[in-house]
């Protein structure tokens, strides 16, 4: 029908808007290697390239007990790890919800003695002799004498803390700011190891609080730990709410370390090297090389931090859904390619066809999540019948045709793709600008490019591997050799036993 026709020539050009070719690709590439050094030399650079100060990377062999926690958005984790060294590991975790009103606190000793509570009842329930043995006895000894463990006594903690901070040491870094509903004045500028420190000491815990985790890092320690063969791994990046990245660089091209002043400038290491947060979301920023369509425009203008985050916007979990609900009510508005709409009565009245309810989340900002994306893109069932219910059911839309869900899936895969192919420009210039290409021994084992990648968006949205390699194939100092070298694998658990590896890198540096 001339409607069903529109309709797709509509669905397909929005859908061509999204195309990322072979030369934009190549031009990211450049463009991100370029501020990829920028950021290593000054400070306040697109990319911040931020030392994390940790030196070396696990090749499956460390050994012992580590213990880890994690304070994310919601929830807060205390694990224990136990490394076995031969790429194993066994992890025992507990998770509860933090409170709404710890989370506003008046002060930082509230939320931090709450946290050091939820990890004296972990050691409680599941090392229960570590804890009889030695705390019952520093308990005594500290009150006699103030005398503090021995050192064989004390648990290494890696604590993953997932708030902007300006990391000084290992173990050592101040807030910036509390993002994601937390507001604790007093905790701003404090290093929040120390916090933690004091709170854990309170208690007579064993435990030295030895490494300030991100969740990149810990990615890449916990995928080089678990990654098949000796090779340490290069990149530990993450595709879900966000994205981000950290990989292995010399020291020696981390000029700006020394201009940090004398704590943090005064780093030697035994291997030569630092694991760098790049904090990749921010690339590109004044949008020089990146493809933008009227949809990112719009998308970036209404969010909550215009012109920030500008290669983040395009590839993440967060947003991804927000760019396809926008086209999707682009086709919605325009009265010559109506989407969802009853065909028949159509042709007789303009506005009495829509089979959008008033309430459906299409029309809230942020109302489509990106598991919908990976639902209409891989959509294989006769009539994508799949998507039509998942419309129904989740965003009020009735009676969606078969027509409807092919424009939504074409939409879909377009965005979807192009999220694949930046998140190749990130990986391309990381390989490229570190060497690994160039250093060849002609033993495939070596030879091989380690990459531990983590989030819902590369685990689970369909082909998104095989979209990223198809565009690293494409840039030319890559190319298809270049490409098979590139091993990629998930590495899940970043934040437990990714962070006690960096705990346990940290005591090894001390
Ligand atoms: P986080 O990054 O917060 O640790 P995840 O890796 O699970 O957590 O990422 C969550 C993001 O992934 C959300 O933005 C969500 O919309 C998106 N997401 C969840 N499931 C899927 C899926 N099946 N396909 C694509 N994206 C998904």
């Amino acid at each position: 029908t001339p409607h069903s026709m529109a309709l797709a020539a509509a669905a397909e050009r929005i859908a061509a808007e999204f195309e990322y070719p072979k030369e934009q690709v190549q031009k990211g590439v450049t463009a991100f290697m370029r501020q990829m050094d920028e950021g290593l030399q000054v400070q306040g650079a697109t990319l911040s390239q931020i030392p994390t100060y940790v030196t070396a990377v696990p090749n499956g062999t460390e050994k012992g007990l580590y213990m880890a926690v994690d304070l994310g958005g919601t929830n807060f984790r205390v694990c224990s790890i136990q490394l076995h060294g031969n790429s194993t590991f066994s992890l025992t975790q507990s998770k509860v919800k933090i409170p709404g009103d710890l989370m506003t606190a008046k002060t930082s000793h509230e939320l931090f003695s709450f946290l050091a509570k939820q990890v004296e009842t972990f050691l409680k329930t599941h090392h229960g002799e570590h804890y009889s043995s030695h705390v019952e006895r520093r308990k005594k000894s500290s009150m006699l004498s103030g005398e503090s463990y021995s050192d064989e006594d004390v648990f290494s903690l890696g604590f993953t803390f997932s708030f902007p901070v300006q990391q000084y040491g290992i173990n050592k870094g101040t807030l910036i700011r509390w993002t994601k509903g937390f507001d604790i004045p007093d905790a701003v500028g404090k290093d929040v190891c120390a916090l933690l420190q004091k709170e854990l000491d309170a208690l007579h815990l064993p435990i030295r609080v030895a490494a300030l985790v991100n969740d990149t890092v810990g990615t890449l320690m916990a995928r080089s730990y678990t990654s098949p063969g000796k090779t340490g791994t290069l990149l530990g990046a993450i595709f879900g709410t966000g994205t981000n990245g950290a990989y292995v660089e010399k020291l020696s091209r981390l000029t700006k370390l020394a201009k940090m002043g004398p704590e943090a400038g005064d780093v030697e290491t035994s291997t030569g090297e630092m694991i760098v947060n790049t904090e990749w979301g921010s690339f590109d920023n004044h949008l020089s090389v990146l493809p933008t369509t009227s949809f990112d425009r719009t998308l970036d203008a209404a969010s909550n931090n215009p012109g920030i985050q500008m290669f983040e916007k395009r590839i993440s979990g967060m947003f991804l859904g927000e760019i396809l609900r926008r086209c999707l009510l682009a086709l919605i508005h325009d009265p010559s390619t109506p989407l969802f709409t009853d065909e028949h009565s159509n042709q007789n009245d303009m506005h009495s066809t829509t089979n959008i309810h008033d309430d459906s989340p299409l029309y809230r900002p942020h109302g489509l999540d990106t598991s919908f994306l990976s639902i209409a893109s891989g959509d294989a069932s006769p009539g994508l019948k799949v998507t039509r219910q998942a419309l129904d059911i989740e965003y009020g839309v009735s009676a969606a045709s078969a027509e409807d869900a092919e424009a939504v899936r074409l939409i879909s895969s377009a965005i979807g793709k192009r999220a694949a192919r930046l998140s190749a420009v990130a990986i391309a210039a990381v390989v490229l600008s570190t060497g690994k290409l160039t250093n060849t021994t002609g033993n495939a084992d070596d030879d091989t490019i380690d990459i531990g990648v983590d989030g819902s968006l590369v685990e689970f949205y369909p082909n998104f591997e095989d979209y990223l390699r198809e565009a690293l194939r494409e840039v030319p100092s890559i190319g298809p050799a270049g490409e098979q070298r590139i091993r990629i694998g998930i590495a899940k658990d970043g934040s437990g036993v990714g962070a006690a590896l960096i705990a346990l890198v940290a005591e090894r540096e001390r």
